[in-house]
């Protein structure tokens, strides 16, 4: 276990499973607290388990992150309980993909709720215990360094067929990013976005396997899946961990330097 992050406090949405769980995962190998949060709530006690098992700490607080209350309440759950926050990572999200002719409001909607007002609110609610800490501590004369890392994808970056809503958000996600960028890189708070491509999570597994978040199925079509993938210069999925580690790096010290930065993740594919 290595010390890099020792002492230090994060939350990541979205951690019960998938590349939020192995950022979890990173966080705390690297000697980290970490708030696990996720609507899932018995695989988010499952992740929790498995790290205290493991020596490490992490507490869980479960919601729906889209909820007007749960940047109040997970902030102040991280407060009470490990009485600092470091590393925000705002990761919890998925997809509602219709063609633009047939998207309704309410899809387009969500995934701005999901995957741009979420992370605002998450943002704003740090300010107290973000900002405002380090603003004194910089009048003191010391030099801490927060992180905050927002998950956007290459549909962001690019577009892409059928995910107008999606990539509409994932888009404005940057826009937020390197506005906080700009606005708190001054109390050494580095804010930054990782745009992954084709990673393998439920989102992206089959779709004949039939997984569904709120109600949406997601997944896609094995033919479409085969030809993204034949697509990709390295001719495969991003894994999971694979994800995590552009996350941890840009919550570490090692980027103190890196600040308003988009970093793709995507096999080197921009297709
Ligand atoms: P995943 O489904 O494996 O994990 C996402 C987690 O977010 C789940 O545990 C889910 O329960 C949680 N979540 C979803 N909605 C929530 C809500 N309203 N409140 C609280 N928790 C909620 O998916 P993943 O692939 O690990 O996705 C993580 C992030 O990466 C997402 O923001 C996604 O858009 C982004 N992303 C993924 C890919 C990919 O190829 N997998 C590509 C680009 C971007």
């Amino acid at each position: 276990m290595s010390e890099m992050l020792k002492n230090q406090v994060a939350i990541v949405t979205g951690s019960a499973r998938g590349i939020g769980r192995e950022v979890a995962q990173m966080f705390v190998d690297h000697g980290a607290k970490v708030v696990i949060t996720d609507k899932d709530e018995d695989l988010a006690a499952e992740a929790v388990t498995a790290i205290r098992e493991a020596g490490g700490e992490a507490i869980s607080f479960c919601g729906d992150v889209t909820a007007t209350d749960f940047a109040k309440n997970i902030i102040h759950t991280t407060i009470e309980n490990f009485g600092r926050l470091d590393i925000l990572v705002n990761n919890a999200g998925y997809t509602a993909d219709n063609l633009v002719h047939r998207l309704t409001d309410e899809q387009f909607q969500e995934m701005l709720d999901i995957h741009l007002i979420a992370p605002f609110r998450l943002i704003r609610e740090a300010t107290p215990y973000m900002r405002d800490v380090a603003k004194k501590e910089i009048e003191n004369g010391v030099t801490n360094y927060r992180k905050i890392v927002n998950v956007s994808s290459m549909s962001g970056v690019k577009g892409n067929v059928g995910q107008a809503n999606y990539a509409a958000a994932k888009a404005g996600l940057l826009g937020l990013t390197k506005t906080i960028a700009l606005e708190w890189g001054q109390f050494n708070i580095n804010c930054n976005s990782v745009a992954f491509g084709f990673i393998d999570t439920r989102l992206t597994r089959p779709k004949e396997e039939r997984g569904s978040v709120n109600g949406a199925q997601v997944g896609i079509p094995t033919k479409v899946r085969d030809a993204i993938i034949n697509k990709i210069p390295q001719r495969r999925a991003g894994e999971a961990k694979e994800a995590a580690s552009s996350i941890f790096y840009l919550s570490s010290p090692l980027s103190n330097y890196i600040n308003g930065q988009v970093h793709l993740v995507n096999g080197g594919s921009y297709s």
